[in-house]
């Protein structure tokens, strides 16, 4: 699905550098950020495969929040650059949420600006969050008729449970979302004909949390250790100690009793670094002018 979504950005992006106008994305990162480095580099890749120009502006460490600011007005100013991602996380002193409402509204790649995230509530995603994006075009994928069936999304963040929970609202599911103040989560997962889960701990959502013949979206993204034969951590050839990438959903137990599941790697990841694309090509479109 991400590969059929990524021809068509590839087909727009020609037509708009066809007609001499820019399509660019300009990634901001603060210091350096071992931590979101992959995803940087996906995004570098996939722009270059997709014909999007890719700029990475490395601001220092040290910066402060008003140099900050007035270098992504700067870059909302240039018609060189269609689309901007600020990189998280900003070190702890900088203020995130002051630093992504600095972003053009019509730039924000990643969907996260408030007057994008405000425009959810009014069913219009033109710039929606590209995770919580990710995850519902998944479902929408199934055909599935979503009218009247219990969706159940764990946690409740900006990027991820908050606006994932008002798209399926939009369909007419009946929503629950869950948080660390739930009581009883299993309560809530076990009745989800759709349960989303986006919350970034491994082995969160147990096969007797799920209903059978369910809809298992996993968001979570975990480094966890492998454990080796001797019930200790693993090494590496490199003699490191050895770590996997896993959701939070406990994927093969589970996987037996839905009907659908998105593995971790290769579900949701994909598909949200096509959908930030889909927000840059999209953004240039109606930036230049173009009708959707
Ligand atoms: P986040 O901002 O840390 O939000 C996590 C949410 O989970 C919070 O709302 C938190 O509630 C809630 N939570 C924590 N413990 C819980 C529990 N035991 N039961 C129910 N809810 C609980 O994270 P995020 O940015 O939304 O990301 C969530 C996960 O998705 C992470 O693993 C992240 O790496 C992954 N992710 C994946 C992609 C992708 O492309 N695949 C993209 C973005 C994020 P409180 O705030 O009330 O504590």
């Amino acid at each position: 699905m991400a590969n059929t979504i990524r021809a068509e950005i590839a087909r727009d992006a020609a037509a708009l550098r066809a007609e001499g106008k820019f399509v660019s994305l300009a990634c901001v990162q603060v210091g350096a950020k071992p931590e979101s480095q992959m995803y940087v580099n996906s995004q570098k890749k996939l722009c270059a495969s997709l014909g999007i120009e890719f700029h990475m502006v490395q601001l220092p460490d040290t910066i402060s929040q008003t140099a900050l600011q007035h270098k992504i007005h700067e870059l909302n100013a240039s018609p060189e650059i269609t689309g901007i991602i600020l990189e998280l996380p900003l070190p702890s002193r900088l203020n995130t949420f002051i630093a992504q409402r600095a972003i053009d509204p019509n730039k924000d790649a990643e969907g996260v600006h408030p007057v994008n995230l405000g425009l959810l509530v009014y069913g219009i995603a033109h710039h929606a969050p590209c995770t919580a994006m990710a995850a519902y075009q998944l479902i929408k994928s199934t055909n599935v008729d979503l009218r009247g069936l219990e969706c159940t999304v764990v946690g409740h963040s900006q990027i991820v449970g908050k606006p994932v929970s008002l798209m399926m609202l939009h369909d007419f599911c009946t929503v629950t979302t869950c948080h660390i103040a739930t009581r009883d989560l299993a309560l809530h997962t076990r009745r989800a004909d759709v349960l989303i889960v986006a919350v970034g701990k491994a082995g969160l959502v147990k096969a007797d949390m799920v209903k059978e013949g369910a809809m298992v979206i996993d968001v979570g993204v975990n480094r966890v250790p492998v454990p080796g034969p001797d019930g200790k951590q693993a090494l590496t050839e490199k003699g490191k100690p050895a770590f996997k990438t896993v959701g939070d959903v406990d994927y093969d137990p589970v996987a037996e009793k839905v009907a659908w599941i998105t593995p971790v790697p290769g579900g949701v990841g994909p598909m949200t670094v096509t959908m930030l694309l889909r927000n840059v090509v999209n953004a240039a479109k109606r930036g230049h002018g173009l009708n959707l």
